[in-house]
């Protein structure tokens, strides 16, 4: 019988474990390894583009991303870390533990990121644009940051409001 379940259930805000920084991974083991491969049928599944451990309920520091069109650019980072940026750019950001929000949110428009690969080698990977983007987004929910942490408080402050009104409003819709 297959027991495999590739959907992880979602932790969305205010849920404290988004707030909590992960603990390092002391080993690659098959454990991480099938966590990886649920995470990445989560994201897909969620039309993401990125996803983090403590999204879907484990606090360790493991994202996955993939920012292309069609499938072909699945990566995985474990204990990964930004070891030099470039440069400053806005750009809109979704977040699967916010359905429905979008900040514009500064980040460095390039970065290289240190981390082990799933077979448990070091690697550094360079990535731009929406990829760079990505990285940043998925490591900041490694640290308990989420991107409503990067924006002012007062724009903060709207986008809640927003949010909370058009969730109701959703809410009121459905039930009738
Ligand atoms: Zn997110």
């Amino acid at each position: 019988m297959d027991t495999y379940v590739p959907w992880l259930a979602l932790n969305t805000y205010p849920d404290d474990i988004l707030s909590t920084p992960c603990e390092e991974i002391a080993e690659v083991t098959v454990d991480i390894h099938e966590f990886a491969n649920d995470m990445t049928q989560t994201m897909y599944a969620c039309d993401g583009i990125g996803l983090a451990a403590p999204q879907v309920g484990r606090s360790i520091r493991l994202i996955v991303i993939d920012c292309s069109k069609d499938a072909t650019g699945l990566k995985h980072f474990v204990n990964p870390r930004i070891v030099a940026s470039r440069g400053t750019r806005q750009r809109a950001e979704t977040c699967i533990s916010f359905p429905g929000l979008k900040l514009r949110v500064s980040r460095a428009i390039e970065v290289d990121v240190e981390s082990l690969d799933l077979k448990g080698n070091k690697t550094i990977y360079n990535a731009s644009g929406l990829e760079a983007n990505c990285i940043q987004h998925e490591i900041d929910h490694l640290d308990g940051i989420t991107f409503l942490d990067r924006v002012s408080r007062q724009q903060r402050r709207h986008a809640l409001r927003r949010w909370e009104k058009e969730k109701n409003s959703y809410h009121t819709t459905s039930e009738i």
